[in-house]
């Protein structure tokens, strides 16, 4: 029997003791029933998220396989769509791989001097790629500190913060990606003029498959599991991630790491702004 009172649940069991008497063994089982609660809801997400593309590919196939249903023009027309959707789906099993990974805590973290500065440079391009002449993007390195970590987890962390700056930013925006010491402790920032996270929804957005507005998110190329990865990664870097948004002003991501993970350079930090 279970006994749910308040936010508890109990599981009660009578087992027999001695001749006459019984047990009364009471588990707090709320613990179990939230983590069941995620597993499936994590299940119904990913089955969800591949059943649209699969659906919208096996439809196209349908009427290309109809020859008198398809002219030429329409056949190349349907491949791009049904190409479009395997990247989607690509994409997704790509994230859940990473979010696995990164779960399974017998993948110890790999410890190596990270170039901050060069990894950054690196995103700078990519993004300024993935913008196209959209928006303005800069580069503020005020610091040429390292980071003790993994330096694979680390860009993509950091892309992903990158990579939705570009994505919820609207055409004319500005971007900008910075990188400075405070205090003793290592501090990346990507600051953007984009749409904004309204803040009743900001606690939620590392959850995974959590998104503000799901069509804008899937439009853009999104999976729902960018800021989760971002999560996972710092936690075993033992950083925070802080978020500040103005719904229709813009948002401010931040990553700190703790001062045990800064590595400085060279005395006189080198300061850049590109
Ligand atoms: P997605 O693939 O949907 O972008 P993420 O986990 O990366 O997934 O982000 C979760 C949600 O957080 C997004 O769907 C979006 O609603 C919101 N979000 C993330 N970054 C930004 C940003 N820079 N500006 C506005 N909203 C953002």
């Amino acid at each position: 029997k279970q006994l749910r009172s308040q936010d508890i649940l109990l599981s009660l069991q009578l087992v027999p003791y001695g001749d006459r008497e019984k047990l009364l063994i009471s588990r707090d089982i709320t613990r179990f029933e939230k983590i069941e609660i995620m597993r499936r809801d994590f299940i119904a997400n990913v089955s969800h998220e591949l059943r649209t593309p699969l659906t919208v590919i096996g439809g196209f196939l349908e009427t290309l396989l109809d020859e008198n249903r398809i002219s030429g023009k329409m056949e190349k027309n349907a491949l791009e769509l049904m190409a479009h959707q395997a990247t989607r789906m690509q994409r997704l099993v790509e994230d859940l791989l990473t979010l696995s990974r990164l779960e399974n805590t017998q993948n110890t973290l790999c410890e190596e001097s990270v170039d901050v500065v060069k990894l950054l440079r690196g995103l700078h391009q990519e993004a300024r790629s993935l913008s196209a002449g959209r928006h303005v993007i800069t580069l503020n390195i005020l610091s040429d500190a390292m980071v003790l970590g993994s330096e694979d987890e680390l860009r993509s962390a950091f892309g992903n913060l990158v990579s939705n700056a570009v994505r919820y930013t609207p055409e004319g925006g500005k971007i900008s990606l910075n990188w400075t010491l405070e205090k003793g402790k290592g501090l990346f920032y990507v600051q953007d003029t984009g749409i904004g996270i309204e803040s009743e929804y900001i606690p939620r957005l590392t959850e995974r498959f959590y998104r503000v507005d799901r069509s804008r998110s899937r439009e853009t190329g999104g999976t729902g599991l960018g800021l989760a990865i971002v999560k996972h990664v710092l936690n075993r870097h033992q950083a925070s991630l802080e978020i500040a948004s103005e719904l229709g002003v813009g948002s401010t991501f931040r990553i700190k790491f703790p001062a045990s993970r800064v590595l400085p350079v060279a005395p006189g930090a080198a300061v850049l702004s590109t």
